[in-house]
This record gives C-alpha cells, sequence and structure tokens, in this order.
C-alpha cells in the first residue's frame, strides 16, 4: 500500500474470519479457539470521539512500534509472559487483502482479560493532576505537598482504573478496590509486573530523548498456570503520553508527542467532541510527522 493511502475501515467477515470486536483503532477477528488477529486501523480517535479520515500509515507504525516492545520485553524481562504471537499475516488472509493489511496485524494469543487497565505513572500530568490539585492525592493516595505540573515522581506510582464499557469513562480506583476486583494476588503481579515494565521503558526511552510520562498496561490471567500475561498494545503513544526530553520543563503542561496538535485544533475550531470532524491536512500532515519521529527515535530506524 502506498503510504499517502489511508486504511480506515476494513471488514474480513466476507473472507469468512469471525469478528470478535470492533474498537475505536482496531479490529479484532478470531483464528481458532486460542488465537486472534489485531487489525490497526489509521482511525484516529480524540475526546473520545473518532475523527472522520485518518492517518495514513498510523496503523502499521503503533503495531511495529507495539511489536518493537513486545521483543525488548522478551529479552529484558523474559519472565513475563505475553500474548505477542508473530506480525506475520496468516496465510487465510486472502491475496487481495494482504498488501492492505501487510504491516498492521499481530497474531495474539487469546487469554480472559482482567477488567482493569493498569497504569503507571511516572509524571504527575492529565487526571492525576487534575486529582491532586483538587484534593492533593491521587487515586485517593496522598501525595507529597507542593507537586508541580508534569513534575517527574519520586517513584513511579501505580494507579489501576476500572474498564469501562465503550462510551463511558475510565474511573480511577484504589489499590484496595482493585484486589476486590481481581484479587488481592493478582493485584500485587499485576502491580510489581507493570511499575516494572515501566521502569525498563522508561530508562530505554529517556537514553532516546523521549520521556514517558504515564503509560496504561492490559493483563491476561492463564487459566493453566494462574500467571499473568501482558495482552493488548504496549508502550504506544495511543496508550501512553510520550513528551520530547528536550522540550520538558515542570510546572507547566508538555508538548506531548501523539494527538497535542489534532486536541489543540479541535479545541481551537470548535470541534471537540463533534461527531464525523474532518481533519484539515495540515493537522493530517502533523500529527503524521509527531508519530514518525516518536517511532523513529524509540526503535532508532527510519519509518519507511
Ligand atoms: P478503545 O478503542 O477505547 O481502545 P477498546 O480497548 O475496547 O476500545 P481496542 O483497543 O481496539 O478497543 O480492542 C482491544 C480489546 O481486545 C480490548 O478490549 C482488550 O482488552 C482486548 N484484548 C487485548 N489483548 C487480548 C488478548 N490477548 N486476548 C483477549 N482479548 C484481548
Ligand atoms: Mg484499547
Amino acid at each position: 500500500m502506498a503510504d499517502n493511502q489511508v486504511l480506515t475501515h476494513v471488514n474480513l467477515e466476507r473472507q469468512g474470519f469471525s469478528k470478535v470486536a470492533s474498537g475505536k483503532v482496531r479490529e479484532i477477528y478470531k483464528l481458532d479457539e486460542h488465537t486472534l488477529l489485531f487489525i490497526a486501523t489509521d482511525r484516529i480517535s480524540a475526546y473520545d470521539v473518532i475523527l472522520a479520515n485518518g492517518i495514513p500509515g498510523k496503523g502499521s507504525l503503533l503495531t511495529q512500534l507495539s511489536a518493537h516492545w513486545f521483543d525488548l520485553i522478551k529479552s529484558e524481562m523474559p519472565e513475563l509472559k505475553t500474548h505477542m504471537l508473530t506480525t506475520a499475516l496468516p496465510s487465510s488472509v486472502p491475496s487481495q487483502l494482504r498488501l492492505v493489511l501487510e504491516n498492521r496485524t499481530m497474531q495474539v494469543r487469546r487469554y480472559p482479560i482482567l477488567p482493569i487497565e493498569s497504569i503507571v505513572r511516572g509524571y504527575i500530568t492529565g487526571s492525576a493532576w487534575a486529582e491532586y490539585k483538587r484534593a492533593g492525592t491521587v487515586n485517593g493516595m496522598s501525595m507529597p505537598e507542593g507537586l508541580q505540573e508534569s513534575q517527574r515522581l519520586e517513584k513511579p506510582i501505580w494507579t489501576p482504573s476500572t474498564k469501562a464499557e465503550a462510551g463511558m469513562h475510565d474511573e480511577n480506583i484504589s489499590e484496595a478496590r482493585a484486589a476486590e476486583i481481581i484479587g488481592d494476588d493478582v493485584a500485587k503481579m499485576v502491580e510489581a509486573a507493570s511499575l516494572k515494565l515501566y521502569e525498563m521503558a522508561r530508562d530505554y526511552a529517556a537514553a532516546r530523548g523521549i520521556l514517558i510520562a504515564d503509560t496504561k498496561f492490559e493483563f491476561g490471567l492463564d487459566p493453566a498456570t494462574k500467571e499473568v500475561v501482558l495482552v493488548d498494545e504496549v508502550l504506544t503513544p495511543d496508550s501512553s503520553r510520550f513528551w520530547p526530553a528536550d522540550g520538558y520543563e515542570v510546572g507547566r503542561s508538555q508538548a506531548s508527542y501523539d494527538k497535542q496538535y489534532l486536541r489543540d485544533w479541535l479545541t481551537n475550531s470548535g470541534n471537540k467532541g463533534r461527531d464525523g470532524v474532518t481533519m484539515p491536512e495540515d493537522v493530517v500532515k502533523a500529527t503524521t510527522a509527531k508519530y514518525r519521529e516518536a517511532y523513529e527515535r524509540l526503535t532508532g530506524t527510519t519509518w519507511r
């Protein structure tokens, strides 16, 4: 597929694949009892609304970035099981679709998913900063006084949230509440794995000029061994806040590597939260450039 082409919709049902779910960005199909096919489209969402047009190549870029992290996790944290099998296209995908889907799919092992989002924060921003300003706490935990916006925390913190149904907002919860939902032992495993993953990724990214302010992981549970398994996409600009290290300054919000340009445009043009909005070409271009830069810095390779 040429680089300037955009894949916003794809449907494999006519080819006999059964659809498991359709997210804001990804389409998920069942390959067999134990295997799912994740397809990352070029759709982009902001403020919980999907834009009418996409970001060319975003789906393959995010898939390749996720795959890069899964490789790194395999070598740096071999004790942690992940769902990743391969980015190769299954042979059952018919030839007329192979070009379109190349590079944007992952075959993953299917697991029962734990019903919490496992968020780690190394810097105080977003909903954590909002809560701290209001109440001096983050997810109900007391925090040191006098923190400033975007300040690096002395130690990264685990701030789980609920996994809301489509169209609803996730809700931040305490560790105790997370332990009630998924069990004390499982919660401890998820917390430990998430903090270790974050620290590994933070150091890796910092050496490449990117600060990972916070990130969200999802875990499944292996029914046979009762181990927690890392699933979903990992450490992409869709699941994390990446900041350029060279522009970092405490006491204000940061220019981020993801949808900042898009969010600012939506707000300033009065389109925030509106359905079916089309991004103008300059917004598409600037957003594409940001995703690309994050990819290139993190992987050390040129994007296409
Ligand atoms: P959003 O668009 O807000 O991200 P979403 O999270 O429902 O919505 P996707 O991210 O596209 O949509 O879909 C991923 C879904 O697949 C999530 O519900 C996630 O929990 C689930 N999932 C991820 N990995 C696995 C796996 N290995 N086995 C089973 N389900 C998985
Ligand atoms: Mg998701």
